[in-house]
């Protein structure tokens, strides 16, 4: 009887904090750095994306608006509290939910929403006319864009002169390990030489996720990168498996490599294998 009774008490502890921790209307606060007296780059601890503020005379430009599911409202009163101009365009660098979900949320708001697709869209006539004038809008808000193929079939390169700072979505992602898989190590090198070609010393690089950073910790993501695609590729030519890739010595110091913000745990076991697998499809197309 006692035991059952300790059971209960653990479980509502349990449950007592599992409620304060996960509660819905506990606000976390944003990140949020200044890049530029028109450009902002906000990030929150649940998916990490950074966003961009870009303020212009005629209405504000996001980019990647997702901010953690349910937290479209929080997002939008704090774009309020840095001006008062209403929120345009919403661009997003690719397609992922991560730098997406918030598009219907500002389209409802009256945002219109620019994706590589529509900037590069040679389709309808409308199409072309409604693309043509908004390309011109953004450019002429001082944006610059390059499409390439890496993270996806459609990853979008933001520049933004005044504040010579380069959205590049996870072309570079600089929090986790390198997702390329929709165009393998020569997409990752053509979209890293096309990165470096908007830099200079003193260029803001804001990857998908994780810290803003400059072009000398891009090149060397991709150094890593290539290091680590040579090392998986020679263990997969000695017939090991999966499992024993797992536990190669410099495979495990490669990966820590990606491992820019020193977590204890960097990534989960299954994510480490799925990086393996993903990286061995690579080799082999590309072989
Ligand atoms: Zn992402």
């Amino acid at each position: 009887m006692l035991f059952k009774f300790l059971i209960l008490l653990c479980a509502m502890i349990f449950l007592a904090f599992t409620k304060v921790d996960g509660s819905d209307d506990k606000i976390e606060p944003f990140e949020i750095n200044k890049i530029s007296e028109s450009l902002y780059v906000i990030a929150d601890k649940d998916y990490g994306t950074n966003i961009g503020v870009l303020i212009g005379d005629n209405g504000i430009i996001l980019i990647d608006p997702m901010p953690g599911e349910g937290r479209f409202k929080d997002l939008n009163a704090l774009i309020k509290k840095m001006s008062d101009q209403p929120i345009k365009y919403v661009i997003n660098t690719h397609g992922d939910e991560d730098h997406t979900g918030g598009n219907d949320f500002f389209k409802k708001r009256g945002a219109k929403i620019v994706s590589g697709a529509i900037l590069e869209s040679e389709r309808k006539t409308d199409e072309i006319t409604l693309s043509t004038s908004i390309k011109s809008e953004l450019i002429n808000s001082g944006l610059e864009f390059a499409q390439v193929k890496s993270h996806s079939f459609e990853d979008l390169l933001i520049y933004h002169r005044e504040s010579n700072a380069l959205f590049v979505g996870d072309v570079f992602d600089n929090s986790w390990h390198p997702t390329f898989y929709a165009g393998g190590l020569i997409g990752l090198n053509g979209s890293i030489n096309k990165i470096m070609s908007f830099s200079n010393e003193s260029s803001n690089i804001v990857p998908g996720h994780g810290k803003t950073t400059n072009k000398h910790v891009v090149d060397a993501f991709r150094k890593n990168t290539v290091a680590w695609v040579r090392r998986v590729s020679d263990l997969h030519k000695t017939q090991l498996s999966v499992d024993e890739i797992m536990n190669d010595k410099q495979i495990n110091a490669l990966l820590q490599l990606f491992n820019t913000e020193k977590k204890a745990n960097f990534i989960p076991k299954k994510a480490f294998r799925r990086f393996i697998e993903r990286t061995i499809t690579i080799v082999v197309a590309e072989q």
